[in-house]
């Protein structure tokens, strides 16, 4: 465990409380747009638990309760808090559901749905991030999480149906075969657009006659989701 000079635990647990507080106020000023004025009490409880230093490099941890996103080498980022609570929000996550997560990079966001769902199958395309995020995530004891590598845009077909899905990087369409590995009743969040274009947050609903809902929630700016076609 690497500790931020200086910092204490319960300095790290004040810094974690401020930084919620700060979640929350931003998440009360986008409600009108996100259609969700306050976040669930579980996403709260989760984000108030995961240390965030830990997955970034030691000498980011100073910075790692601001409310940004950092890089975390190979041209990646991981996401700003603010953005992690309401996408995990918008999942609406219960204890028994099994989530599908492309996009590991640091691993943080696959430990916060890892607090909420009982199982998370999460898949990176660069080697270095997802091997670093398995053997972080099993330091940190989620060993409900298997960490993949590979091209998320085909999902996983051998674990599917997925009661959610999170892409957390920015895709030109909603992969057809993420519709496809979705259960009916099941959400997905996803980044949708360009890398220069603008990217709006898409929440997808498949009903129970397997009927797709799309709702736009909010512009953001994610990485590219990589894929060969
Ligand atoms: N959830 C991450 C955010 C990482 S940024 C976190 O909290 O740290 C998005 C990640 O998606 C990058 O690591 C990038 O390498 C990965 N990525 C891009 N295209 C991908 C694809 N087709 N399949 C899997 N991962 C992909």
């Amino acid at each position: 465990m690497h500790e931020t000079p200086g910092m204490n635990t319960s300095e790290r647990q004040d810094r974690r409380v401020r930084l919620l507080r700060e979640i929350e106020a931003e998440i009360r000023e986008t409600g009108a747009y996100t259609g969700r004025m306050a976040l669930a009490r579980e996403v709260i409880d989760a984000m108030a638990k995961v240390e965030r230093e830990e997955f970034v490099s030691p000498y980011q941890a100073p910075l790692a309760y601001e409310n940004r996103p950092l890089p975390i080498g190979h041209g990646q980022t991981i996401s700003q808090p603010y953005v992690v609570a309401l996408m995990t929000d918008l999942l609406e996550l219960a204890p028994e559901h099994r989530v599908l997560e492309v996009g590991t990079g640091s691993g943080y966001q696959t430990a916060i749905l890892a607090m909420l769902a009982r199982q998370v199958h999460t898949i990176e395309r660069v080697d270095a991030l997802a091997d670093q995020a398995r053997f972080r995530l099993k330091r940190l004891g989620y060993d409900t999480v298997e960490v993949h590598n590979g091209d998320g845009y085909e999902g996983l077909v051998d674990h599917a149906p997925f009661d959610a899905i999170i892409v957390t990087a920015a895709a030109k369409e909603i992969p057809p075969p993420l519709i496809e590995q979705l259960k009916p009743g099941g959400r997905m969040v996803i980044p949708v657009g360009g890398r220069f274009s603008v990217q709006n947050l898409v929440l997808v609903e498949k009903d129970e006659t397997g009927e797709i809902k799309t709702t736009s929630v909010l512009p953001v700016a994610f990485v590219p989701l990589k894929h060969r076609r």
